[in-house]
């Protein structure tokens, strides 16, 4: 089932609602969210929260928007976040954390399991002194997107709680795919993020809704973030409308996302099969990452702007780097007609020159 005829393949943000979906933003009953009244806003919250095992949820514009408001409602300016250097926290959002929030991001070296070492954390955080900011915050990622869609275990993300919290740090979990990590690793999501103070997901990507995410947390955390969302310009009104897709997608989307994953792996054997690709990694998930071999006579830029004249479209996140993500709108069938496509793409490809790479991302 591709959208418009088109075998898109550059992120799963690029799902559109299903009918299901549409039905219930149709009949949703909706009031004014700043006031706390949007009753399926609020119901979308409640089902967030208990699925993620927090106390309490908030429904927010993006995830961008979830992890500013984590970051705004554990720390004050001056504070200091640790954060692995492949994050999208770190490097996919405009620095907000510091240019808006005015804390200051401590990056430090991701595993390729997607973690961060206990040891280099603990050399991180900053002894009283006051030429110093204040340690406040850890963060994490789930899946791991630059890692090649990585899910980091709940032993981890378990072990990590207990030592922030031992150290009078908060945890917060960036779990945009946190739904991938649990059917990836076959664990209840709360096992994902229920151990931490705050975790965000995206509805909007492999789940198939239209927008937004919820910031999940304790019941006083998420009333102080309430309060930051209004100041970011999120308080939405009857923003039920978009809920009711939340909802849906909460209820009927996760159980399937292991068909992505089996897609995934099924596109990364095919593309192993392809002289001179390669895929990156060992696809985990619903991300596959893969590299042109500098032997071949044309770059990402070409073999993508080749694969679209067939209809399908990748993203490039290096020079000879290319991004397919796997979601409900791809079949197999789908997979199929890209690897034939890319293997036609690769025998024409002395026919094809390089030019230069417009690198994008997530
Ligand atoms: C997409 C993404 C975000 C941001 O979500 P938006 O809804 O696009 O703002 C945050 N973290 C990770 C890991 C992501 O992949």
């Amino acid at each position: 089932m591709s959208l418009n005829n088109i075998i898109d393949l550059r992120s799963d943000t690029v799902t559109v609602p299903t009918p299901a979906m549409r039905e219930a933003m149709a009949s949703a009953e909706v009031g004014d969210d700043v006031f706390g009244e949007d009753p399926t806003v609020n119901r979308l919250q409640e089902m967030a929260a208990e699925r993620l095992g927090f106390e309490a949820g908030l429904f927010v514009a993006s995830g961008t928007q979830g992890n500013l408001i984590a970051v705004m409602t554990h720390c004050q300016p001056g504070d200091e976040a640790i954060v692995g250097d492949q994050t999208h926290f770190y490097l996919g959002e405009q620095g907000g954390m510091a240019s808006i929030a005015g804390v200051n991001p401590r990056p430090l070296p991701n595993q390729p399991d997607g973690t961060m070492r206990l040891e280099d954390i603990q050399a991180a955080i900053r002894g009283d002194d006051a030429h110093y900011p204040i340690t406040r915050l850890i963060a994490i990622e789930n899946t791991h997107n630059k890692i090649g869609g990585v899910a980091v275990t709940a032993e981890y993300t378990l072990a990590l709680a207990e030592f922030a919290h031992a150290r009078g740090l908060k945890l917060h979990v960036d779990g945009a795919r946190v739904f991938n990590a649990a059917a990836a690793l076959d664990v209840p999501v709360s096992a994902l993020t229920g151990p931490a103070d705050s975790a965000t997901f995206c509805l909007s990507k492999a789940l198939s809704a239209p927008v937004g995410s919820v910031l999940c947390g304790s019941r006083d955390f998420i009333k102080a973030a309430h309060r930051r969302r209004k100041v970011l310009g999120g308080g939405m009104r009857q923003a039920g409308i978009l809920a009711a897709a939340g909802i849906v997608a909460l209820e009927e989307m996760p159980q399937r996302l292991k068909d992505d994953h089996a897609n995934a792996r099924l596109l990364a054997d095919g593309i192993a099969r392809i002289p001179g690709l390669t895929p990156v990694g060992n696809v985990p998930t619903n991300m596959v990452y893969f590299d042109i071999d500098p032997g071949l006579p044309f770059d990402g830029h070409e073999l993508c702007r080749r694969l679209e004249t067939m209809r399908i479209k990748a993203l490039l996140t290096g020079a000879r780097r290319i991004r397919a993500v796997l979601h409900c709108w791809i079949s197999r069938e789908d997979v199929l007609e890209t690897l034939r496509a890319l293997d036609t793409a690769v025998k024409d490809g002395d026919k094809m020159t390089s030019s230069g790479a417009k690198v994008g991302s997530y």
